[in-house]
């Protein structure tokens, strides 16, 4: 290939890092001015560039244009940089650049698929350059973060995804495929935005929708294989529930929003009895929001529960309840609820507001997945705080605006008493004299490793068994140090240490329940996965 052409590709393009061997060996002789620039002297221009930017969006286009530039510069600066770029290539960035997709569009960056392509999505497979992916995010752009409907805009959040499965999990990004599939949207802001880069129709549903998912499914399979990876992402929640249901007995599938944020959660959950005692079985849960994450987690705290005491699961459920929009979710409502509400049903008597069923329950772990921010008032808080010693808080919906409560109020009203983590980031707090670190309980955490786990044993399937593991894995890695700062999640700078604990921990489970076939099992899984991980070091060409 012409020099030219191999400072186009940004796979092996590496700028003004390229010796004067390579540039005699390659003809880029006269393309490059005279300096050799080496990768970390890259780094330190671009994130010097980065920093100068005053808008996060601006950040966020300068990023994409680096991964389409220069692919390894990228994963280099995202893996040393990661606390700091985290939220530029993700959430809360991410939401705003599929908001405003259509104007910053460069580049397809991924694979569309549109009700268009009905019948043909074969053939849109086979025009993706990579045949050998291991990795697919796809998501129908319904309910990006807590945006709403973005419809085809929605391609941000795989390609953010993906470039975290790299950067976080070590998965090569020649192996990862971001894919939207588009059905319409009905976002009337979009359907008129001059700009807007999908079909103009509001929503297919029912069969049309499921016929193009079904086809998508079942073309995934016979171009990738039994091995390939298929990650839900930010699909509303009944076609969310509905998709995993149907095709995890087929297919190699994981939807992060309620299996990844379930085992994230659970995590924190297992790392906070450190803090507040007892096992898991002593504790009783409430729930604010009733969907995807609220009952994902519930469904995951009472295998774990189940598993550690041999109590059957319809057991363990009763340990947790769920308030949704309509109250507490109580056996005199079974008739009327949606299938995966229906577990949650214990008999007690209706009670319609939190703070009510906070004093009817007395749980000793509050969570906030309603998306519906300031929900935990100080009178809920006090009285968490009133009935027990160190109540955990867990704020999680999203964004900042949206979360439950602050780190702020959590720790000024529970009197310093209150152990917190929360879906968005929330800077330490001083109370009485004390330094309160919270805790974010991130999906970055899980899915990464889970995925290489996933990947290294060559699983056709993903079971419960496998997210409990990635979660005791992931808490096994909270440090003292942590846990004196109030933390129940390790800090991201060691992520990829971690990513490797949990795929280790995920992949020995997957041997253990028989559904891998990447045989014979690797000895020692930890050094494995670290040995299978990409490294973003230029290459020499010579
Ligand atoms: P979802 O499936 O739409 O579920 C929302 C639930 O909240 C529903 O059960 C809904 O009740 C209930 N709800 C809504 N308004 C309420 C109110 N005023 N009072 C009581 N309940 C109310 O959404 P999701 O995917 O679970 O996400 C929920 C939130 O969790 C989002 O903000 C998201 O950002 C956050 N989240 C955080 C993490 C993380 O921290 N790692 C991960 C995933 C999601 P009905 O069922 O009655 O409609
Ligand atoms: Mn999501």
């Amino acid at each position: 290939a012409s020099g030219y052409t191999l400072l186009r590709d940004p796979r092996y393009n590496k700028g003004l890092a390229f010796i004067e061997k390579e540039r005699d060996a390659h003809y880029l002789r006269g393309l490059l001015p005279p300096a050799i620039l080496n990768q970390e002297l890259q780094e330190k221009r671009i994130m010097h560039n980065l920093r100068q930017y005053e808008v996060p969006l601006h950040r966020y286009t300068a990023m994409m244009d680096l991964q389409e530039r220069n692919e390894r510069l990228f994963y280099k600066l995202l893996i040393d940089n990661v606390e700091e770029l985290l939220p530029v290539v993700y959430t809360p960035t991410v939401g705003e650049a599929c908001q405003k997709y259509g104007s910053i569009y460069r580049r397809p960056q991924g694979l569309y698929i549109s009700l268009k392509e009905k019948g043909k999505i074969l053939e849109v497979l086979k025009n993706w350059p990579e045949k050998a992916i291991q990795v697919i995010v796809v998501t129908d752009g319904e309910r990006i973060l807590g945006l709403g409907d973005l419809g085809c805009q929605g391609m941000g959040i795989p390609v953010g995804k993906l470039s975290l499965y790299t950067a976080l999990g070590g998965v090569r990004p020649s192996a990862c495929l971001p894919i939207t599939i588009d059905v319409g949207t009905n976002n009337e802001k979009l359907l008129k935005d001059e700009f807007y880069i999908g079909l103009r129709q509001k929503r297919a549903t029912g069969k049309e929708y499921a016929e193009l998912l079904d086809e998508f499914m079942t073309a995934v399979k016979q171009n990738y294989g039994e091995k390939v990876l298929v990650q839900f992402e930010d699909f509303a929640n009944h076609n969310a529930f509905d998709l995993l249901a149907k095709y995890s007995s087929t297919h190699l599938v994981f939807n992060d929003d309620i299996q990844g944020t379930a085992s994230v959660v659970l995590s924190g959950m297992i790392a906070s009895l450190k803090l507040v005692g007892g096992t898991l079985a002593d504790h009783t849960f409430l729930f604010l929001g009733a969907g995807e994450a609220g009952t994902g987690i519930a469904e995951l705290i009472a295998l774990e529960i189940s598993k550690r005491t041999e109590a059957p699961l319809e057991e363990t459920r009763k340990k947790i309840w769920l308030v949704d929009s309509k109250g507490l979710i109580v056996s005199s409502r079974s008739e009327s609820l949606q299938h995966f509400k229906k577990p949650w049903a214990h008999v007690h008597e209706p009670v319609k507001e939190l703070v009510d069923a906070v004093k009817a329950i007395k749980p000793t772990v509050l969570i906030g997945t309603s998306g519906v921010g300031k929900t935990f008032t100080k009178e809920v808080i006090e009285a968490m705080a009133s009935f027990n010693e160190k109540p955990l808080i867990l704020a999680l919906s999203n964004p900042t605006s949206q979360s439950e409560c602050t780190a702020e109020e959590a720790y000024t009203w529970s009197k310093g008493r209150a152990i917190f983590a929360s879906g968005s980031p929330f800077d330490p707090v001083e109370y009485d004299g004390k330094v309160f670190v919270p805790g974010q309980a991130n999906n970055a955490y899980i899915f990464p490793g889970f995925g290489l786990g996933l990947i290294i044993s060559g699983a056709i399937r993903v079971r419960d068994e496998m997210l409990l593991a990635a979660s005791e894995a992931l808490a096994a890695q909270v440090t003292q140090e942590n846990y004196d700062k109030g933390l129940i999640y390790p800090p991201f700078t060691n992520i990829r240490k971690i990513s490797a604990q949990i795929a280790a921990n995920v992949a020995a489970k997957t041997y253990e329940l028989g559904l891998a076939s990447h045989l014979p099992q690797p000895k020692d899984l930890v050094k494995y996965a670290e040995s299978c991980m990409y490294s973003p070091i230029y290459r020499n060409y010579r």
